[in-house]
């Protein structure tokens, strides 16, 4: 099951991306996350991606497109994977499509997560990190999953870690305006990518506003 889910930063594509995960048992493979991790460990590839990461810019394609591509390689993503901020434009995407067609490998579904762009903004800079697990879900301004409080103290609303956090790239408005000019640009930014796809395979459209269980719900019924 070879599956891509695209959405703005904000838009939830993390916590359904989980619930995908879940349904199919594949790894989720999300850019984002390997960038961090390599710089948290100080590797060569960490320290030549943050400074795009801190301003919101996207790390050169000649450094992602091999990372993406050899880790889709690896033993565990021999019965599927799902692609998860990967790609990011037209190229990544074009990329992506020559690699899997060179090797005869098909997209089972392509999930596409609306939502507009100021709601997108709002969400993002009420994203609270937990410890423990990044993708236990916490935003102080969504009711669905807001943290609980404890002492005054907003906790973690799975585990009760209070250690929470926000990302640096999340609480700067500038950072955000640009990821979210790269993602709705739909000449070479996300957008042209899902367009891309729209014009070769099947793209469900899942609406990104309800709550998080209305999402997750019509996702699930529309992967059948
Ligand atoms: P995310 O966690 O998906 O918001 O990604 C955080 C940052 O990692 C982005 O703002 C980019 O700087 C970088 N990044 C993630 N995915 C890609 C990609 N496919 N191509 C280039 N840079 C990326």
């Amino acid at each position: 099951m070879n599956i891509l889910i695209f959405g703005p930063n904000g838009s939830g594509k993390g916590t359904q991306g989980a619930v995908v995960q879940k349904k199919f048992g594949v790894p989720h493979i999300e850019t984002g996350v390997i960038f961090r991790e390599n710089i948290s460990k100080g590797t060569d590839l960490g320290k030549k991606a943050k400074a795009f990461i801190d301003q919101g810019e996207l790390v050169p394609d000649e450094i992602t497109i091999p990372m993406i591509l050899n880790r889709l390689k690896e033993a565990d993503c021999a019965k599927g994977w799902l692609l998860d901020g990967f790609p990011r434009n037209l190229a990544q995407a074009e990329a992506l499509w020559s690699a899997l067609s060179a090797e005869n490998i098909g997209l089972d579904y392509v999930i596409e997560i609306v939502l507009d762009r100021e709601t997108s903004k709002k969400r993002i800079m009420g994203r609270r990190l937990c410890a423990t697990d990044n993708n236990h879900p916490n935003n102080i301004f969504i009711d669905a999953i807001k943290p609980a409080e404890k002492d005054g103290k907003f906790v973690c609303r799975v585990c009760g870690d209070e250690r929470l956090s926000t990302r640096a790239d999340d609480q700067d408005e500038a950072a955000i305006d640009k990821r979210h000019g790269i993602y709705y640009d739909t000449k070479t930014g996300t957008l042209a990518a899902v367009n891309f796809f729209k014009e070769r395979v099947k793209v469900l459209d899942v609406d990104g506003l309800p709550g998080v269980k209305e999402v997750s719900e019509d996702l699930l019924k529309k992967l059948g």
